[in-house]
This record gives structure tokens, C-alpha cells and sequence, in this order.
């Protein structure tokens, strides 16, 4: 396997496929990390991800658990809360934690270096050529290539792949700081119950400056804050400028300023994710505006999608067409994604008076009228087509079991086949899936029952990316994977 780009997309795929065993060559045009303020969001699946790699419990120390997002309207009061406070945690983790990209992804190095099977190759920059790549002076072969080589993918250029532009483009500053004390919020008079603007991403979208703040990991805060028209990209980030934008969020505590950027954000989605060998993942695949802060989680997702699918086939118990279904499982989720922020960008951004008075009136009625999402979780939609049975594609619930671990602590990596009986199936020893009967003394809470019951199903088979493969009869959730897993010529079923 070659990987080219070692941002945080490539270095997770670098440790699934290195953790499965397989050899691996990731190269990265630069040696050092980008240390330029980006992602400061993840959600839970992103932390299942983490967890199941082992890297969980080191990267908690650089993580901040959160309640999420809230947007305030022109008058400073809500007119959107999608947090977490109180709410219940189906999937084992908090819904929402912030952090700090650049030792995010030195720690996702850290990880892919545990495994001798993986070769970093820094500082050179990679073509490809054909089912060749060559870095530098070396020419490397392998069956798949993954480029994960950002926005501007000279991979995806090379290929000729285009990509759709969904038409959203604002510029935007971004001012990460170290601060020494509380963000001082002016007075929210409908804040929820339990919600506390310290542990929030809040959003204010007032069209005098719409403008986001967010609490970091330890004392960090990020600050966004959207140019006006006519204002110069270069101008905004003189310092006398960006003590007047962030001063008035901090009366006279002390801070000290990390970096400061303004980027462009962007809608676009590849039209072809995979070009023979070569599949594009991570921005090379999709840009989306960061206001639900998914963007990397989307290329995370990508990562983990196409990892356990390439397992498959490089160990021989799949078929190739096994991996045609990474577009058309991930496209629609991260369109889906997309399609949201870019709605919540166009209000955000909203720089009339009358208008946003208006879009306050219109999304307070919406949430008082229960339209509207719970939380951001409630944005990724299940796969509906793929390696999916019909009905299932969403993400499996990460309870406490047995002896008080987390689910996936305790089930091997790969899938998992958990039943209201043992079964026996040439499939499961076939592709090592981990099998466990829901009974009492396993499923101490309830909650894996609960789920088998609310689908009226005997078992629920999980992909290794803990998406459901499907709920029903385990036998025929196995004859169902065993199909649509073997191509003609590799029959899995004796
Ligand atoms: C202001 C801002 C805020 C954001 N907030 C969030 C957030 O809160 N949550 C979230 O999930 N996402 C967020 N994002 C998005 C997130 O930062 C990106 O989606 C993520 O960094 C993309 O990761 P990647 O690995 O696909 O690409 P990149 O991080 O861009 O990595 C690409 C890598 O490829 C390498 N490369 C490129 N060309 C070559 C070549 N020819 N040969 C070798 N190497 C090459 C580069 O050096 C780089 O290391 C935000 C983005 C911005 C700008």
C-alpha cells in the first residue's frame, strides 16, 4: 500500500492498514507537521476510531470534552443549540471534544510508528505514474495507492478528476490564542438549562462581524471571525487589528497569540473517488466550510471506510468490487454533511439587518417546533447502499458491558457478530469474525437487548468500521456478507 499525504487522513489510514499488518509507504512532501490553525472538532466516532487503534488514552491528555455547538442571533440570544449537557452517551464517548490539529496529527505519527510494517518517507514529493509512485528517486509499486494530498491534490489533478463546486466561498480569519481565564460572553437570556457557554462552540451571528468562539484543549481558544466586504486579507491580521476583534471577549485577561491565518472556505466533492489503483480520500475527496467542524472527521471516516474494505481484498477474502462501494457509501454521508454546513454557512454569514432578524424568528420557531437536529451527531445519515443489508448503515451504539469495558475494548477488531445465540457458519471462521451472545451476564446494561428488540432482530452483524453491516437472523446476515463479498472466482462459501 502507498499512501501519499501524511495530514491527519493519511496518517490514520497509515495506522489501520499498519495495525491489519499490511506493508505500507507513506510519503509526505514535508517532514514536519502544518502548523497553521485548522481542526479544533472531532465527535465520538472519531474517538471510537482512536480508541480501536490503541491511541485513545494518549491523546485524552490534548483533548477537551465539550457540549457542542450553539448559534446566537443579531440579538445575542439562541436561535440554535445542538448540545450535548445531560443528554445521554449511546456510543461510549462525549459527543464532542476540542483540540489542537497540529499535535493531533504528531500524535497519529506516533501511532503508525509502533508498526515496523510501515515506512515513512519524508520531505520528497510523490507522483504517480501508472500503479507507480515516485518519490524523490525512488520508484514504489504497490496494488493501491490512497491519496489523501489535500484541497489541492496534485494526485486528483494529475488523474484529471474534478471536482463540483458546490458554491460557497467566504473568507474567514482564524486567531488561535492561549488564554489565561474565562471568555467573557455577554448576558444569553434563553440559554438552556445545563448549557454553559465555556464548554460550547459558540457561533454568533450578528452581520455587524458573524464570528465563532471555541474552547481548546488546557488554555487554548480559537476565534474565527468573517472578513467584511472590501476588508484586506493582509490588513486583518496586523496585531492592533486582532487585539480589537478577540479584546472585547477578554476584559484585560492575559493572552498570548498562538497563529493567526485567513483561509477561503470552500464546498467541493470529487466526482470520481477512485481512478483504477488510486482512490482520493480525506480534502483530496471533499472540502466542506468548517461549521460543524467535520471536515477532517469526513476524511477520517473515508479512511476507515476504505482500510478495513483494502484489508479485505489484500488478504484474499474479498473481491476488488468490494471497494467500488467507498463512493457510494461515502459520498452521500459527506454531501449530506456538506449540504448542512453550507446552509448554516449562507445564514451565518448573513450580513443584513432585516434578514438576520428574520433567519433568528425563523430557526427559533424551527427548534421551539422540534425541527431541528438534537445534536450535531444527529447529522451523519446511515449508508444506505454498499457493504450494507437493507436497513442498516448506521453507526452501532458503544455500551458498557460484562466486566464495566467499553464494547469495543472487549470484542476483537474486525467484524463482530453479536446474537441472541451462538451460531456456526463457514463464514465467521473464514474472515475471523468475533462472535458474543447477548445475554445478561454480557449485556449488563441492557443496552445491546434494547437495540436487538427495537429491530425486532435475533443478531446484529458490525463492520470493522463499526457501521451496522445489518440486523436480522445471524444466518442469513452471514449468507448476505458472504455473497456480496466473494466475486465469482473467490468463493467464500465451500
Ligand atoms: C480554519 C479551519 C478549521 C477547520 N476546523 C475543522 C474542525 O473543527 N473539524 C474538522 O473535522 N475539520 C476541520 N477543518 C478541516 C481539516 O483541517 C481538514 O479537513 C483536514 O486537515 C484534511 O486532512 P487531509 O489529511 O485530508 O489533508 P491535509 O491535512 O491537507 O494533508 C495533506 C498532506 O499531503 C501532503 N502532500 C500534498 N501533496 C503532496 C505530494 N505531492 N507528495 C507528498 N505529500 C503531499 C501535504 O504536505 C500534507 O501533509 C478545518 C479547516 C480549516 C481551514
Amino acid at each position: 500500500m502507498i499512501i501519499i499525504g501524511c495530514g491527519p487522513v493519511g496518517a490514520t489510514a497509515a495506522n489501520l492498514l499498519g495495525q491489519a499488518g499490511h506493508a505500507v509507504a507513506i510519503v509526505d512532501q514535508f517532514t514536519d507537521v502544518f502548523t497553521l490553525p485548522r481542526a479544533v472538532h472531532i465527535d465520538h466516532e472519531m474517538m471510537r476510531l482512536f480508541q480501536n487503534l490503541g491511541l485513545a488514552e494518549s491523546l485524552l491528555p490534548h483533548m477537551r470534552e465539550t457540549q457542542g455547538h450553539m448559534h446566537l442571533g443579531a440579538d445575542g440570544d439562541v436561535i440554535r443549540y445542538m448540545g450535548s449537557a445531560g443528554k445521554p452517551r449511546p456510543y461510549g464517548w462525549a459527543n464532542d471534544y476540542f483540540f489542537y490539529q497540529p499535535e493531533l496529527e504528531a500524535a497519529l505519527r506516533d501511532g503508525f510508528r509502533r508498526f515496523g510494517n510501515v515506512e515513512f518517507i519524508q520531505g520528497v514529493r510523490a507522483t504517480v505514474e501508472g500503479d507507480e509512485v515516485i518519490a524523490g528517486n525512488r520508484r514504489l509499486r504497490a496494488r493501491y495507492i490512497i491519496a489523501c494530498d489535500g484541497a489541492r491534490s496534485p494526485t486528483r489533478e494529475g488523474l484529471g478528476i474534478e471536482l463540483e463546486d458546490l458554491l460557497f466561498e467566504e473568507a474567514w480569519l482564524v486567531v488561535d490564542a492561549n488564554v489565561d481565564g474565562p471568555i467573557s460572553f455577554p448576558a444569553i437570556p434563553s440559554l438552556p438549562a445545563g448549557a454553559d457557554p465555556q464548554q460550547l462552540s459558540v457561533m454568533t451571528c450578528d452581520p455587524r462581524r458573524p464570528a465563532t468562539i471555541v474552547p481548546g484543549r488546557g488554555a487554548h481558544r480559537r476565534w474565527e471571525f468573517m472578513l467584511l466586504p472590501g476588508e484586506s486579507e493582509t490588513a486583518i491580521v496586523e496585531p492592533a487589528s486582532i487585539e480589537g476583534l478577540i479584546g472585547p471577549w477578554l476584559q484585560g485577561c492575559a493572552y498570548e497569540i498562538v497563529r493567526t491565518a485567513t483561509y477561503r472556505f470552500n464546498a467541493r466533492v470529487a466526482k470520481q473517488w477512485r481512478q483504477g489503483p488510486v482512490f482520493l480520500a480525506g480534502d483530496a475527496a471533499h472540502q466542506t466550510p468548517p461549521f460543524f467542524g467535520q471536515g477532517m472527521c469526513h476524511g477520517l471516516r473515508d479512511a476507515a471506510n476504505l482500510s478495513f474494505k483494502l484489508d479485505l481484498v489484500l488478504r484474499g477474502l474479498a473481491g476488488d468490487s468490494v471497494l467500488d462501494t467507498y463512493q457510494p457509501e461515502r459520498e452521500p454521508q459527506v454531501r449530506h454533511v456538506i449540504g448542512a454546513a453550507v446552509a448554516a454557512g449562507r445564514y451565518i454569514c448573513e450580513l443584513d439587518p432585516a434578514k438576520a432578524s428574520e433567519r433568528d424568528e425563523t430557526l427559533r420557531r424551527r427548534q421551539r417546533e422540534g425541527q431541528d437536529i438534537a445534536t450535531a451527531a444527529d447529522l451523519i445519515a446511515p449508508y444506505a447502499q454498499g457493504l450494507v443489508a437493507p436497513g442498516a448503515g448506521e453507526r452501532f451504539v458503544q455500551p458498557r458491558v460484562a466486566d464495566g469495558r467499553l464494547l469495543d475494548d472487549i470484542m476483537p477488531r474486525g467484524f463482530v457478530l453479536l446474537s441472541r445465540r451462538a451460531v456456526e457458519h463457514p463464514l465467521i471462521g473464514q474472515l475471523g469474525i468475533a462472535q458474543q451472545v447477548v445475554d445478561a451476564a454480557f449485556d449488563t446494561t441492557g443496552a445491546l437487548g434494547d437495540a436487538l428488540d427495537r429491530h425486532q432482530a435475533e443478531a446484529v452483524l458490525l463492520r470493522p468500521d463499526r457501521y451496522v453491516y445489518g440486523w436480522g437472523t445471524a444466518d442469513h446476515l452471514l449468507d448476505l456478507l458472504s455473497a456480496q463479498l466473494a466475486p465469482q472466482e473467490l468463493r467464500l462459501h465451500a
